[in-house]
């Protein structure tokens, strides 16, 4: 007698927040992450690329709804609203650095589901996105907040951790109750220690220790009341961490240029010639002619602002510039390796896209590369300097959230030099290998490589037995 047990499945997804997938992997050889080690001896871990922006917010979209962040209306941790379409956002702007967090689950589209909402019951904690959640969110509320704001400004690591420790806590005890076919664990201490003492420093690795021991944790419970057989255990990241030993004041620059500027903290500038968004913080969003509601094409700007992008891609700090000419064609240029387009074409049988050198190769790829499919784009860039380039600088440029201007930093550099509250020696945010890859730990047979975050989603509806009608950016690597 055959007996399908499939019903049954529920999945914990554990989101470790910042952690590059060889450290990661250092600490599970090391035997200091044994429960983590053991769902890799049972399954497999992998090195996966995360979307562009490389930043926490928009990068759990992928493996909470299976798309491009930008596709659902998360261009960058922060975006400026040309079309004036919030409700509530101070000069136009969102930060989800601040308490705009609040509004990450209003701000994604509301007809693409999340995980959350098609396996229920469900229930997550200290998730950027939890929309859907019938169990709660815990962390996000107005008391969780109040707990964790004061050590998140002094720049109290170790205060932080102890109040993101009382949410792991609170989550486990639900976790026993609920049994939650669907939960999203995510422990963000490894980030904030990484950008203070860089991200294989050993307060990093007690960080790994916590996920560690919540899996660990959450494992105990199921065992103990007899649902350990129906669990899987999966583990990712949203982006990763490389050391940024110079910081680029962006902001202070453009005005240099005699430019009125809008960027955070500074929103109040009125009528500004520029809107700078900087999130990651090695990524940034430019918007011209800002008081359009409309967006137009690059076209529509060139010749007023090519020149500054002449000035600005010579930068040291500046790797590469994204430039979106419309829906469907980015140009990307680089000071030394010239220029060249990506183009999408979207037909019945999916997206395809192209790489035409014209005028250089900024991506390093060889040369002009035509007609890929999703799979073959992520070969043809996934060893490069750039991950999975090509359909990530498409998605994003087609975004109306999105700047005209997509700016990516190069090694060693971010685009903040002031108004941070914790002096950075580590960054993320930018298109870089080194932060474009994050870890993926499957405790089951795969039938084929994980690619994306965005495969979790339609993978961990085939292992929880859910037939959903949407079209997913990623694949699943069950079937
Ligand atoms: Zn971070």
């Amino acid at each position: 007698m055959t007996h399908d047990t499939t019903a049954a499945r529920r999945l914990l997804l554990v989101v470790a927040d910042g952690v590059r997938p060889d450290v990661l992997a250092e600490e599970m050889d090391a035997g200091r992450a044994p429960t983590l080690a053991a769902l890799r001896a049972r399954g497999s871990a992998h090195t996966v690329t995360t979307s562009f922006p490389s930043v926490t917010g928009p990068a759990y979209v992928p493996f909470l709804m299976g798309q491009h962040p930008a596709r659902v209306g998360l261009p960058g941790l922060r975006w400026y609203d040309r079309s004036r379409t919030l409700r509530w956002a101070p000069g136009q702007s969102r930060s989800y650095a601040g308490i705009d967090i609040w509004h990450v689950d209003g701000d994604v589209a509301a007809h693409v589901p999340t995980l959350l909402e098609y396996a229920q019951p469900s229930l997550a904690a200290m998730s950027m996105i939890g929309r859907g959640a019938t169990h709660g969110r815990i962390g996000r509320g107005v008391g969780w907040m109040l707990r964790a704001a004061p050590a998140h400004f002094r720049g109290d690591l170790q205060g932080w951790r102890r109040v993101e420790r009382q949410a792991t806590a609170a989550f486990l005890s639900r976790f026993r109750t609920v049994r939650p076919r669907m939960a999203v664990l995510a422990i963000l201490s490894a980030d904030k220690f990484a950008h203070k003492h860089g991200a294989r420093s050993a307060v990093v690795r007690t960080a790994i220790a916590d996920v560690d021991a919540a899996v660990a944790q959450a494992l105990a419970i199921a065992s103990r009341d007899g649902w350990r057989e129906s669990l899987h255990v999966w583990v990712t990241g949203d982006h990763g961490h490389d050391e940024v030993t110079n910081h680029e004041d962006l902001h202070g620059w453009l005005q240099g240029e005699g430019l009125r500027v809008r960027a955070h903290p500074q929103l109040r500038v009125s009528n500004p010639d520029v809107v700078l968004m900087v999130g990651g913080n090695a990524m940034a969003h430019l918007y011209f002619a800002p008081g359009e509601r409309e967006r137009r094409w690059w076209h529509a700007h060139a010749a007023t602002w090519n020149r500054l992008l002449d000035r600005l891609v010579e930068r040291p700090a500046i790797d590469l510039l994204a430039v979106n000419r419309d829906a469907h064609t980015v140009q990307v240029r680089h000071a030394a390796h010239g220029a060249a387009e990506v183009r999408r074409h979207d037909g019945p049988q999916g997206s395809r896209w192209s790489y035409v050198c014209n005028d250089g190769d900024p991506l390093g790829l060889g040369g002009t590369l035509r007609d890929l499919d999703a799979d073959a784009a992520w070969h043809a860039t996934q060893a490069s300097a750039y991950p999975d380039a090509l359909v990530q600088l498409s998605w994003l440029g087609a975004s109306s959230r999105s700047g005209d201007v997509i700016v990516s930093a190069a090694s060693g550099w971010d685009l903040r030099a002031r108004f941070e509250p914790v002096p950075h020696v580590s960054t993320h945010g930018a298109l870089l290998r080194e932060q474009m890859l994050v870890p993926l730990i499957v405790d089951c047979a795969t039938t084929r490589v994980p690619q994306r975050t965005a495969d979790i989603v339609p993978s961990a509806l085939d292992l929880l037995a859910i037939r959903a009608h949407a079209e997913f950016d990623g694949r699943s690597f069950l079937r």
